[in-house]
């Protein structure tokens, strides 16, 4: 069982060694054990195909790294089997290295900015349209936002510090042509930088729709697609009976951190008291708020700061982070199952301070794959985790959720 393990741990720091540009081969040459049988006599022909099975993953995922034209789903593949394997067999937290993720520098105050980049490229619906679309993206001058995102999601899997400080400082510095408070070193709000990322990733689709339809083309949004969402708000006049709907295009929902998740979500549902002068002269009307759409990923914003003139105050009530949600829309009362994915958390009392981290499920794991690893995100630092340990650690500090609408059974 010992010799097993050592067996496994010795092809980890091969694929280490694969990541690191060191020669697989001098260090298969540095211990010969790597090529050796890993199957004592006593184990069970069971165990023995599970290993053949390990085997072969290990040794497709060094093939598919030696070899830049093999199809990267077959190395995904291969990495994810492993990584899973070896979390189950070595019971010890996995290193950047082994699970092939890395983190992204920080340039000054920018936790803020690599928390969101970290969280928002965790969604792999997200990640694959934005892909997709690269060939309307690539040649626009006006969508460098989208070839910037993109080169970023590609350094989840490099080490290149000074690469990825270069895009980062690009990333920053094209948000802040139209948004100038993004220009200074300061620290700055998860939230709303979330926001002006995806309504500048939005704000070209238009034109990007224009160019594709002039080639006979077409070109999808990914904000548009996977994150947008309608919410329909009715208010109703108790005195006269007059009532007035209003549609609103979201882009995430602002809850209050309550118990749990979806109690913030049933709270903002409620019917709310407002004070509005209706033309019958009453000074009172109910407002209900409503999902017209539901989107693909809803990303819940925990109200966790109290503004006032001043300064805002951190509310650090402990939600419990449900791992599942059901919600439906106004049209049909069909459930749609939503599966988190990924948090923003702020360390800290002060939004002018603290400290923004990220955890994400394991962005190379299968799609659908409940048992993947979790990962944590402390800029350039990655470190594996597990689920439990994030909803038990975030209840205080969750404020971006990533909700994921999970496939029908
Ligand atoms: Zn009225």
């Amino acid at each position: 069982m010992r010799r097993r393990k050592h067996s496994w741990q010795t092809g980890a720091l091969s694929l280490n060694g694969t990541f690191d540009g060191k020669s697989l081969g001098s260090t298969d040459e540095e211990d010969p054990e790597i090529h050796s049988s890993c199957v004592s006599d006593t184990q069970s022909l069971e165990k023995k195909d599970e290993e053949d099975s390990l085997s072969s993953h290990l040794a497709a995922v060094l093939a598919v790294t030696s070899q830049p034209s093999a199809t990267k789903n077959r190395f995904l593949e291969a990495l994810n089997y492993v990584v899973l394997r070896s979390r189950i067999e070595s019971g010890r937290t996995l290193t950047s290295d082994e699970l092939a993720c890395y983190g992204l520098p920080n340039l000054s105050q920018t936790c803020y900015m690599n928390s969101v980049l970290q969280s928002l490229l965790t969604l792999v619906p997200f990640v694959k349209e934005l892909k997709k679309q690269s060939h309307q993206w690539r040649s626009h001058p006006k969508a460098l936002l989208c070839k910037l995102l993109s080169d970023i999601n590609n350094g989840f899997a490099t080490k290149n510090r000074m690469q990825k400080k270069s895009t980062l400082f690009k990333f920053l510095r094209t948000i802040a042509l139209h948004h100038p408070e993004f220009r200074n070193d300061a620290q700055q709000d998860a939230h709303e930088f979330l926001n002006t990322v995806l309504e500048q990733l939005s704000s070209v689709s238009t034109e990007l729709r224009s160019m594709a339809t002039d080639k006979e083309q077409s070109y999808t949004c990914p904000v548009e697609a996977h994150i947008s969402f309608q919410m329909l708000s009715t208010m109703l006049c108790h005195s006269c009976g007059h009532k007035s709907e209003n549609m609103e295009e979201c882009l995430n929902l602002s809850v209050a951190p309550e118990d749990t998740i979806m109690q913030g979500i049933q709270l903002y549902l409620k019917e709310q008291l407002l004070d509005y002068k209706c033309h019958c002269g009453a000074s009172q009307t109910t407002e209900q708020r409503s999902f017209f759409t539901l989107p693909n990923v809803l990303i819940i914003h925990l109200l966790r700061f109290k503004w006032s003139y001043f300064a805002a105050q951190k509310i650090h009530r402990p939600t419990c982070l449900s791992r599942e949600l059901l919600l439906h829309t106004n049209q049909s009362s069909e459930k749609i199952k939503y599966s988190l994915k990924s948090i923003v958390n702020h360390l800290g009392s002060c939004t002018t301070s603290g400290h923004y981290i990220c955890d994400g499920v394991y962005r190379n794991a299968s799609q659908g794959d409940g048992n993947a690893c979790w990962v944590t995100y402390d800029d350039d630092i990655v470190k594996e985790t597990t689920f439990n340990h994030v909803c038990q650690q975030r209840q205080k500090t969750a404020y971006l959720l990533y909700y994921e609408k999970m496939e029908k059974d």
